[in-house]
């Protein structure tokens, strides 16, 4: 089989990259820069109906169970944030929202305002209580830092057990390797423990991190901080691709490609004054003028070439594609399934 080249390591990459990899396709992923996969809030708005058991078995992690349903968590300014899929800790079921919390921030830290998130869950007929815990940590140092050794951990055990109130509320700033922790915390409060729904901290990073692992796993090579800088097409197929990083400039030929690089904010697209254009200068782009809604044009997954013919070894997912039904907070699962037809494409070529 020859070789599949994966453009971006965000959710749309990853999950396409483990498909394949499980099908026993060579992968190579190439991805730069943070993808926004890792700054978003680690959880799915929506079910991904094409292939959500697909998605649930790629995202199955025994360290950080993931939950899904209809569920509520809290989002760092106290207000409710619905989802379907979610860390265990993060959200709540149709049992229904906590009668009280003690809302847990620390002292000259912004990660979490209790006082603030009291007043707005008050307005929600939620009961909460603010704790303020001391702290010497600068506000710009993430609270991880505080919490690398078991002290920390206990003092904040005991603090909150003098409390009153059935939930605990805490800032999200555990990586997934201790999100153990908030199992432990819960035995040893004898509390239930929600951490806040929050984007551009540790949820993002978290889920980037699961889905890495998991396209590794299945037999996908990354090779990170590389930018894929030009491709080549002829007689209706991707045949090379440059590949450039640190000091070193590889060409490489392309089996299959899955366009998968995010939008013009991860500078997957490029803007022309107000217009979406392709980067590589060899696909359609479409925008209806709405850029973030627009992308690569696709036809039942496979990309379109500048003069208008489909691309026989190539296909597009996630935020580089178009999309004229995206809805607010809709990235991940769109992510999830525009890659699942990218794959599907791919396969039936
Ligand atoms: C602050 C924030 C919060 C969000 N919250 C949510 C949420 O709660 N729920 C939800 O569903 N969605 C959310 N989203 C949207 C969601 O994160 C995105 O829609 C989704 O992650 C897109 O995934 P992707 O794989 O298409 O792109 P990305 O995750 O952006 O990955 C694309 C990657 O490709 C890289 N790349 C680009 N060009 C090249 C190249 N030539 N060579 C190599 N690499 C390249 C980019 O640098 C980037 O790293 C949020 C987004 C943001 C910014």
């Amino acid at each position: 089989m020859s070789e599949v080249l994966v453009v971006g390591s965000g959710a749309a990459g990853l999950f396409s990259s483990w498909l394949l990899a499980r099908d026993g396709w060579p992968v190579i992923v190439v991805g730069k820069g943070t993808p926004s996969s890792a700054m978003s809030t680690g959880c799915l708005r929506r079910m991904p109906e094409a292939c959500h058991e697909k998605a649930l078995n790629f995202l199955a992690d025994e360290g950080m169970p993931m939950v899904t349903g209809e569920r509520t968590g809290i989002s760092k300014l106290g207000t409710p944030f619905e989802c379907w899929l979610s860390p265990s800790h993060s959200t709540w079921g149709p049992e229904g929202a906590p009668g009280s919390v003690t809302v847990v921030g620390f002292q000259g830290h912004p990660s979490l305002h209790p006082n603030l998130i009291s007043s707005v869950l008050g307005h929600q007929g939620i009961r909460a209580r603010p704790l303020t815990l001391p702290s010497t940590l600068p506000p710009d140092i993430p609270l991880t830092a505080l919490f690398r050794d078991e002290g920390a951990w206990e003092g904040v055990a005991t603090e909150v057990q003098r409390t009153e109130g059935g939930t605990v509320h805490l800032p999200a700033f555990l990586s997934r390797r201790d999100y153990w922790r908030l199992d432990w915390l819960e035995r040893q409060c004898g509390r239930t423990v929600l951490e806040a729904v929050t984007p551009l901290e540790a949820p993002g990073q978290r889920l980037l991190d699961l889905m890495r692992a998991r396209a590794i796993e299945a037999g996908a090579s990354i090779w990170d901080g590389r930018t894929v800088t030009s491709l080549t097409v002829e007689n209706g197929s991707v045949r090379t691709a440059i590949v450039r990083g640190g000091l070193e400039v590889r060409e490489m030929e392309v089996g299959a490609l899955v366009m998968a690089t995010g939008g013009a904010l991860v500078n997957g697209l490029g803007l022309n004054g107000r217009e979406l254009v392709d980067p590589f200068n060899a696909f359609k782009v479409l925008d209806d003028g709405d850029v973030l809604r627009g992308g690569y044009a696709t036809k039942e997954g496979r990309l379109v070439s500048r003069s208008g013919n489909v691309v026989r070894n190539a296909a597009g997912a996630g935020d580089c594609v178009r999309a004229p039904c995206k809805g607010y907070g809709d990235g991940l699962p769109h992510a999830f399934e525009s890659a699942w037809t990218a794959v599907k494409a791919l396969e039936g070529a």
